[in-house]
């Protein structure tokens, strides 16, 4: 009985933890904090401005959604007054009714506040946002681009994919920051990095395509699979699932089809 209590009582301080640790929290500026849900890894930007806190893609579920709202109290000392979102994809905007309900307005632009500037482009969605910070020179890139994703350039295509990354390279200095949609935040050199990978990735696929070979030839060239390992910066020992792999070249095929 003893040990079953003793048990019990090291398990709840556990429990204790893991529900507090669900968000990561990162200050890049006095105006400007990144926070990040652990089960969705999106990055979640949170800025103050002189209209209320701002905050960008909150992710799903209620109990993420909890503590994401204790941790924006404990920063600001208050709940955000607008909402921003740099897509309406779930893992970004799922979030948004929580906030909505206790008070927040959701934008679809940044017009009211001077503090945010904000580009529209189509490249991973139909409409993607951009929003750059001005105070902590960051900009918020959604899934345009992610650090811990091969490249999702479905909507826009190769065109889209091109003008959208030269879009964010249009906003700030050198030294801005920029917050991928998931993954780590970078900068403008590893973004321009990303896009050169992302067009040889492409040519590699057409090429192979337009020699005659078939999906799954092009699964096992060794070229394409050295290209696609670029994408994996933090060196993971499993990038993506093998499916994954498997459907961006179908995907990427199609894109290449349907820009002929
Ligand atoms: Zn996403």
């Amino acid at each position: 009985m003893k040990v079953t209590l003793f048990f019990i009582a090291c398990l709840f301080p556990f429990k204790g933890l893991a529900a507090t640790a669900e968000i990561l929290v990162t200050k890049l500026s006095n105006e400007a904090y990144l926070l990040k849900s652990a089960n969705y890894n999106t990055n979640i930007g949170a800025l103050k401005t002189s209209r209320g806190v701002v905050l960008i893609d909150p992710m799903p579920g209620e109990d993420n959604l909890r503590v994401l709202s204790k941790k924006l109290n404990g920063i600001y000392g208050s709940q955000p007054l607008f909402v921003l979102n740099t897509h309406q994809h779930d893992d970004h905007a799922g979030g948004n009714s929580y906030f909505m309900n206790a008070g927040a307005k959701l934008l679809s632009s940044t017009m009211e506040l001077a503090e945010i500037k904000t580009v529209e482009v189509k490249s991973h969605s139909s409409a993607d946002k951009v929003f750059f910070h001005r105070s902590s020179n960051s900009i918020f890139v959604g899934d345009i681009y992610d650090t811990n994703w091969h490249p999702t350039f479905y909507a826009g295509g190769v065109a889209g994919f091109v003008g959208a990354v030269d879009a964010i390279l249009g906003l700030g200095d050198e030294s801005s920051l920029i917050i991928p949609g998931h993954g780590k935040p970078t900068s403008k050199e590893e973004l321009k990095k990303f896009r050169k990978n992302t067009l040889d990735w492409v040519s590699k696929v057409k090429a192979l395509k337009e020699s005659g070979m078939s999906l799954s030839e092009i699964q096992q060239d060794d070229q394409i699979k050295s290209i696609f390992q670029r994408f994996n910066v933090e060196n993971r020992a499993v990038f993506v699932p093998e499916k994954a792999f498997i459907r961006f070249i179908e995907r990427t095929l199609t894109v290449i089809d349907s820009a002929v």
